[in-house]
């Protein structure tokens, strides 16, 4: 029955399972679980056939407890005013979760991306921003998109550009929206921070040897097998940082094909094949798989579902051996799937956390636009000079003489440096939260899914509460 849900009322279960673990007063659960505003666009566009087309669009704010929203736009053919509301909600909560002081936003335009030119998307994307702009739907301080499913960089930097040529505040407005290309005002890492954040997270999972015993693993990254799906903007990175951290991708899943090798999947070669194919099919050194789906059900440690929602469901869930599921993607388990997982044993690591590395470097980005100088800048030679000093102070006073490798990473933080470290502090610190609230009430009571929304609901209650308006 739970199957037949919506995504929001899915949301919605998951928050209220949580909310028994809490004791605010229902008025207030209600105000923080409802979504406050959301609008559905339509315009026509003339494609480049000259034949007209209406195009539906939508932008939900879940929560403005903080200011501004926050939250993605994609482009899918399943996008519905339920699914951006739902994810909207989400994203209320993994910023709390997080400490990102965000609402939730979402938006969302109905269509294939392979269907369209080049410069029908731009012309899309750009009257999408016009309406954005009329609704007061986007905004440094209003509501902040950024790039999710079936969007990137271009999207982002043609937001801008209709953003600033309509705007009346200029000084601010490279920060009404995030996950710009660098030279539009983007900032390094933001590309790779979800999926550096899947890895982070996980790291973080598989380092208490407790809870790797309880699912009978060992500790650690090293050696685990990992089965991906979805080779974007998210799986990939987590694909390439997995392996760095020396855990085996053995399968990758993509929407038309999947791969499959025992031995490891080698992942800059798959990245280079499919930028030149346009897909993943018969890449060699892989056996191709022609159902897609088939790859979730290899025995493997890890399962990183990482393209859309509603992927592990009450029929495939029984099949699926993975120990670990790590949702990458938004909304990946259905919650009879869910069910399903857990009863057999299965660690399922939400997605509130494990892809909130996304949201994070935006809240970078933001900031490094409001304050017009880029992370780093300041300090970095500065700090340079002082490691210098402190090293040829020890060499005198000692005898002893660094070699290049010991001297190699006492260089000053740059950009990258510090999104990175910010990125992993974030991380380790809300797995540690999930940890510890897990602890609490009982690991065998409370999942991490239910540990990581009562975070969440705690967090958004005391905003609430400060702001007088539930005093
Ligand atoms: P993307 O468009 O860059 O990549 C998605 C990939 O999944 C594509 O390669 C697509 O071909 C593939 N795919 C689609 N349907 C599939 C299927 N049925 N089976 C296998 N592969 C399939 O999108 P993305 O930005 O990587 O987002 C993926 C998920 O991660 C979404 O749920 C999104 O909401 C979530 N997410 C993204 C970000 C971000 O920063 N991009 C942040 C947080 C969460």
């Amino acid at each position: 029955m739970a199957e037949n849900l919506s995504f929001f009322e899915k949301v919605n279960k998951n928050f209220d399972k949580a909310a028994q673990f809490t004791e605010y007063p229902q008025g207030l659960l209600d105000q923080i679980k409802i979504c406050n505003n959301s609008c559905h666009f339509t315009f026509p566009i003339k494609r480049d056939d000259g034949t007209i087309q209406t195009i539906h669009g939508w932008r939900a704010e879940h929560s403005h407890h903080k200011l501004p929203t926050k939250g993605g736009i994609r482009y899918s053919t399943l996008v519905n005013e339920d699914e951006i509301v739902a994810l909207a909600a989400l994203m209320t909560y993994k910023c709390a979760l997080v400490d990102v002081p965000f609402g939730g936003a979402k938006g969302g335009i109905q269509l294939n991306r392979n269907e369209y030119s080049e410069s029908e998307l731009e012309r899309i994307t750009r009257r999408y921003t016009y309406e954005l702009i009329q609704k007061n739907y986007i905004g440094p301080g209003v509501d902040v998109p950024a790039p999710d499913f079936g969007t990137g960089e271009n999207e982002m930097a043609w937001i801008l550009d209709t953003y600033l040529t309509m705007s009346q505040d200029k000084l601010d407005a490279i920060a009404c929206v995030t996950g710009k290309p660098i030279d539009q005002n983007g900032i390094h890492g933001r590309k790779e921070a979800t999926g550096r954040g899947v890895v982070f997270g996980l790291e973080e999972v598989c380092s208490y040897e407790d809870d790797m015993k309880q699912i009978g693993l060992h500790p650690g990254l090293r050696g685990k097998t990992v089965v991906l799906q979805g080779f974007g903007k998210v799986g990939y990175p987590a694909a390439k940082y997995l392996t760095e951290a020396e855990a085996i991708v053995i399968g990758i899943a993509e929407s038309d094909g999947a791969i499959y090798n025992p031995k490891g999947i080698d992942i800059e070669k798959v990245s280079t094949f499919r930028a030149e194919t346009g897909s993943i099919r018969h890449c060699s050194d892989a056996t191709f798989i022609e159902n897609p789906n088939d790859v979730l059900e290899l025995e493997c440690d890890i399962l990183i579902p990482a393209a859309l929602e509603n992927q592990l469901t009450a029929e495939n869930a029984p099949r699926i051996k993975a120990h670990i599921i790590a949702e990458a993607a938004n909304g990946p388990t259905t919650t009879k799937a869910d069910e399903i997982l857990q009863k057999r044993g299965a660690l399922i690591i939400p997605d509130t956390f494990l892809n909130a590395g996304g949201v994070t470097v935006s809240y970078f980005e933001w900031l490094r636009n409001l304050s017009h100088v880029g992370f780093g800048r300041l300090a970095r030679r500065y700090e340079e000079t002082a490691y210098n000093a402190m090293l040829l102070f020890i060499e005198q006073a000692t005898g002893y003489q660094f070699s290049d490798d010991e001297r190699g990473p006492l260089h000053g933080a740059d950009e990258t440096d510090l999104v990175n470290s910010g990125l992993q502090d974030t991380m380790v610190n809300a797995y540690q939260e999930i940890r510890e609230i897990r602890l609490k009430h009982g690991k065998d009571v409370v999942d991490s899914r239910t540990a990581a929304f009562i975070s969440a609901i705690h967090k958004i209650a005391q905003s609430y509460m400060q702001l007088g308006i539930f005093p």
